[in-house]
């Protein structure tokens, strides 16, 4: 059997990203082999500082910390222009858990204008530190479909955002974002050619929220009417890019790394195919 070598990177400027590799190594153990005659990947798993070592990866996490210093080292790293393309020209599979998922969406808010910047990918605007301060983390049990039927997953929340809105997916899209108060925006960039096109996705999916959004507000005095349940958007995917406000990472739990995974494993396999 043919052997690929997948090279997954993990964005390692600051927070949670040792914590990362820790679980992709133990997720891509608990793959299955794929059937007889296919291709097996050989996975590697690196930390990313610099340019260079960027280019090697064919996907990428970005993990959980805090947004702005993520995002200011990146600059002075010469980072932040090679990772817009690699997430919005190249489209390569790209996760971004709590501060990463703010710097993947295309707008967030509570931000000095000037005071970060964001990488972009995700046609959503997020609401940086939604449940509030440090000593407002909390840990609730998630039921995340995209793991399978009653797939109970322990989420950890560390002064998270929620994706507040899903924005329409055309050109120009930052124009009334960039308008709000206290609101920065990723500049926009395209696909680099067909594959990176057909890797975009136009449509943002939801796949996971946090129930308890409906009660709060009416516990906050607002007139809402709690049976009328949608929840805080927690979890999306928009083609190539997926985004958490939770992180899996701080668990040990790597069922999610494992269903990622798996699937930039096709990914990247049909890229090199197509490329041939
Ligand atoms: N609130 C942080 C930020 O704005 C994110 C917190 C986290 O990643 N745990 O970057």
């Amino acid at each position: 059997m043919q052997m690929v070598t997948i090279t997954v990177g993990v964005l390692a400027l600051q927070g949670a990203f040792i914590e990362h590799i820790q679980l992709l190594k133990k997720a891509a153990a608990s793959l299955d082999t794929p059937p007889q005659g296919s291709q097996d990947s050989h996975w590697e798993f690196i930390e990313v500082r610099t340019p260079q070592e960027l280019e090697r990866c064919d996907a990428l996490i970005l993990p959980g910390g805090e947004s702005t210093t993520i995002s200011l080292v990146a600059a002075s790293s010469n980072l932040l222009e090679p990772l817009r393309d690699f997430v919005k020209f190249h489209r390569k599979p790209t996760w971004g858990t709590c501060a990463g998922l703010i710097l993947l969406a295309e707008s967030a808010n509570r931000t000095k204008k000037g005071g970060q910047e964001l990488i972009g990918g995700l046609d959503v605007s997020v609401n940086r530190n939604h449940f509030g301060r440090q000593t407002e983390s909390f840990q609730a049990p998630l039921d995340l479909p995209f793991l399978g039927q009653n797939a109970s997953f322990p989420a950890v929340f560390i002064r998270a955002p929620v994706v507040e809105k899903i924005l329409p997916s055309h050109e120009g899209i930052q124009v009334d974002e960039q308008n709000r108060e206290e609101t920065i925006v990723a500049p926009s960039k395209q696909a680099k050619d067909q594959a990176a096109r057909a890797a975009m996705g136009s449509e943002v999916e939801v796949l996971a929220s946090l129930p308890g959004r409906a009660a709060r507000l009416a516990g906050e005095g607002k007139n809402i009417d709690a049976d009328k349940e949608a929840g805080d958007i927690i979890a999306v995917r928009q083609g190539n890019v997926f985004g958490t406000s939770f992180h899996p990472e701080l668990t040990g739990d790597p069922r999610i790394h494992a269903w990622w995974l798996r699937q930039l494993r096709d990914s990247v396999m049909q890229r090199r195919k197509a490329s041939r």
